[in-house]
């Protein structure tokens, strides 16, 4: 049995009937790590000696013959802006090399409450600002479909560990579509649960209006025993909301399921989207029609909005989270005359530099009302189109991303290329409302996602339809 082969599923239930230990599936992911990731570099900093000291631990409690919780022993894989404790957290920028950080945040909390396994830190766009993996300070990370492309982005590392089976599952972020267009783009499942559900603190903010976390997974059952692991209330996160999620996240009541409508929004279905993903979106399209699902054409007219409405918001807010690091605190270099500032022009790169400027303009005492206070309320349309869509259907399909993976430098010189690659992803961040990525199944050549979106905390919606469509395929 190849472990690092397993789904989390398969692990668990392998561990539990004593089909391997979980020190063994920790060494075997380790050893797959040291033969793959100098090409791919999906790690930037590897935890080695905790992980296995976890997994002797659950193995420990094996053998006394106590229950295991469902992520008990399973080895992740975390996006480097989340923090845990006594570990170097980079969020991929070198003005936070060398920090570590002070505390867990609450969702590595709950995990090792389940005694999850930190296999290590995996690469990122810096501050999760980009969709290909290219702005990471430390290097990009490579597709393990083909080396030479990118992996996409912001959780280039996190969705290429997946992808590489380099970690069972792993930890991102999703601001923008940073979960789910990595996700399409390795062929992996990426997922965005509705703003609110988990809790950020602990993670290093960007645009907090909009920031979840993303979960990169081999199918949407294990999605659902990460995100059930994770969501919840937590004091520290004044956005978060306490939802109970019932048993139907992991075991969808498949009956039901079907009589579900899925709506298809035409202004999705644009020119710009390359050929092989049109292609995966009729596949995909005539798979869920064959297993009875209906669809419907419906109208998401505001979003043509949704790019330039995100990155007037995205910049204004991430000018605020990121005047923080303010070189006393966090990148202290003491030899530069003016130890406050000059280390944030040393240490932020490009993209955040790019848009601290932009998000600072825009909430200009002069600029505020044409562009802030202009681009919140076309936020709302974008919104309001949603909330009109799901009176007629229950879900909405799109593509995750306009095209397949690129070549590694193709767009890294034109940012306006790049931004466009989330003009499907955006409008559910703008907007606050689950969704999740799915590879569509039996093609050849790179991998292709379509998404599912659904109305807030129905993610059971989703996560359901998710699970019968890849169940059909085995
Ligand atoms: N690609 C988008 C951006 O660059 C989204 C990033 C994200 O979701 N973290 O901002």
């Amino acid at each position: 049995m190849n472990l690092s082969d397993l789904t989390l599923r398969s692990f668990h239930d392998g561990l539990r009937g004593k089909k391997f230990s979980a020190l063994e599936a920790v060494q075997e992911h380790f050893k797959a790590i040291r033969a793959k990731d100098p090409g791919i570099h999906a790690y930037l900093t590897l935890l080695e000696e905790d992980a296995t000291g976890i997994a002797g631990q659950v193995d420990e409690s094996l053998a006394k013959g106590d229950q295991l919780a469902p992520l008990a022993g399973a080895p992740l894989a975390i996006k480097d802006n989340f923090l845990i404790k006594g570990h170097q957290a980079t969020a991929g920028s070198k003005i936070l090399e060398g920090y570590t950080a002070s505390y867990d945040a609450h969702v590595i909390e709950k995990l090792k409450s389940e005694r999850a396994v930190f296999l290590g830190k995996t690469n990122l766009d810096e501050f999760a600002m980009g969709t290909s993996t290219e702005n990471s300070a430390f290097g990009p990370t490579k597709n393990p479909h083909d080396l030479e492309r990118v992996p996409g982005g912001s959780s280039g590392g996190s969705a290429a560990a997946v992808a590489g089976n380099l970690a069972l599952a792993a930890l991102g972020t999703d601001t923008g579509g940073s979960g789910r267009q990595p996700a399409a783009l390795c062929g992996v499942v990426g997922f965005k649960p509705t703003y609110g559900a988990v809790s950020r603190s602990g993670i290093i903010a960007l645009g907090s209006s909009l920031d979840q976390v993303g979960i990169l997974a081999k199918t949407t059952e294990d999605v659902a025993m990460l995100f059930r692991a994770i969501a919840g209330h937590d004091p520290m996160d004044a956005t978060s909301v306490a939802v109970r999620y019932d048993k139907d996240l992991i075991e969808p009541d498949i009956k039901s399921m079907r009589g579900l409508t899925i709506g298809v929004p035409k202004e999705y279905f644009i020119d710009g989207i390359a050929p092989d993903v049109r292609e995966g979106m009729d596949t995909a399209m005539r798979q869920l029609k064959d297993l009875g699902f209906k669809f419907k054409e419906i109208s998401l007219p505001h979003t043509k909005y949704a790019i330039s409405v995100y990155y007037v918001i995205l910049p204004a807010e991430a000018s605020a989270t990121l005047a923080r690091f303010d070189g006393i605190r966090y990148a202290g270099r003491p030899e530069l005359p003016n130890n406050f500032t000059a280390p944030r022009g040393a240490g932020f790169g490009p993209e955040p530099t790019r848009r601290i400027i932009l998000g600072t303009f825009v909430l200009s005492a002069g600029y505020y009302d044409a562009y802030y206070k202009k681009a919140q309320e076309v936020r709302t349309l974008v919104k309001d189109d949603f909330v009109q869509a799901f009176k007629e259907v229950d879900v909405i399909f799109a593509p995750t991303a306009p095209s397949s993976a690129f070549k590694i430098g193709e767009k890294s010189d034109d940012p306006l290329k790049l931004y466009l690659e989330d003009a499907f992803t955006i409008p559910v961040n703008l907007a606050g409302i689950p969704a999740v990525s799915i590879p569509v199944r039996g093609r050849t050549g790179l991998p292709v996602g379509f998404q599912l979106i659904g109305r807030h905390f129905r993610e059971a919606d989703i996560l359901g339809i998710g699970r019968i469509y890849e169940e059909a395929q085995k």
